[in-house]
């Protein structure tokens, strides 16, 4: 059991399915309605608890009721909130989605009244009960403020940096993390149509960092110095749920590695974790596992 603490940001997504899209201005009812906490860091410390690990959170929450749900959530799965940014006014991002049961489309309005979590509440966290570190890459100015600041102050707790979306200047994270954790889609706005193409043009300025990217059911690459490592996907029974899986995936790469496994042990057990998940709804699916 590690002790994790991972930054970023929670949100909720309140989904109503419908039977059919509604015309502007009509009134419908909703066939159900399913309430939801999502953010990448949060997802992958549902994950983490899972497997045994004591999870903290650092992020922002508004005093108000959509925050409740998030609270509550975060609690059941013992994620602990000291580290939290209270603030007494503000909107948790909420992303409203109406969910057409006809097509399966979903269409969503997305609203967040929040700052990102500032660079002074985190140097407020006593960093030396962790043993591991894990960001979301956003917000890079802070992000790069808050990565120099742990490097500096306690240089042995490991750093994953998750680097889903391009923003500008995110770069200038690359050389301060230990671990970079990148998607897909961000190899993909770097104009690369495979991983390990992508991977390849970063080796030179990351040095020993290790470099990960995920693949969908293609599986992830990573490159360890020169040696390029690769698992591929394990689908599972039945195609449920994908969504989340690569925040499994970033989860099972941090139990690995802090367990003690090389990189490439921690790449196939990512994956086998992240294809598992794909065959439930949502993150719950290790206990369900266990039944
Ligand atoms: P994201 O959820 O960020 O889009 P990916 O689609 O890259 O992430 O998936 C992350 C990991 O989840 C992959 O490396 C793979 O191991 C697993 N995965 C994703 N889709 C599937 C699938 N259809 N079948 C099995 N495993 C999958």
């Amino acid at each position: 059991m590690a002790r994790i603490l991972a930054v970023g940001i929670a949100t909720l997504d309140i989904i109503n399915s419908v039977t059919a899209y509604p015309a502007e201005d009509d009134e419908v009812r909703a066939v159900s309605q399913r309430l939801c906490r999502g953010g990448n860091a949060t997802n992958s410390l549902t994950v983490l608890s899972q497997l045994g690990h004591q999870c903290h959170w650092a992020g922002v929450l508004a005093d108000e009721p959509d925050a409740r749900h998030i609270e509550a959530d975060l609690q059941r799965h013992r994620i602990n909130t000291a580290a939290v940014l209270r603030l007494k006014q503000g909107k948790v991002p909420t992303s409203y989605i109406t969910h057409n049961l006809g097509n399966g489309s979903r269409t969503i309005v997305h609203h967040r009244g929040l700052p990102e979590y500032p660079f002074s509440q985190f140097q407020q966290i006593d960093l030396s009960q962790f043993d591991w570190l894990h960001f979301e890459g956003r917000n890079v100015a802070a992000t790069r403020q808050m990565l120099a600041w742990a490097k500096q102050q306690a240089p042995d707790l490991p750093r994953s940096v998750e680097i889903e979306k391009q923003r500008d200047h995110i770069d200038t994270l690359f050389e301060l993390a230990d671990v970079l954790l990148f998607s897909r889609a961000f190899a993909q706005s770097q104009g690369h149509v495979d991983a390990l193409s992508f991977l390849n043009t970063l080796q030179p300025q990351c040095g020993s960092t290790q470099l990960i990217c995920a693949w969908g059911e293609s599986g992830a690459w990573a490159l360890n110095g020169q040696q390029a490592l690769h698992s591929p996907a394990f689908p599972p029974p039945q195609l449920i749920d994908t969504l989340g899986a690569g925040d499994t995936f970033n989860a099972g790469i941090i139990d690995a590695l802090i367990r003690g496994r090389g990189l490439g042990t921690a790449l196939q057990s990512a994956c086998r974790l992240a294809g598992q998940k794909c065959g439930y709804q949502g993150l719950e699916f290790l206990s369900l596992e266990k039944n």
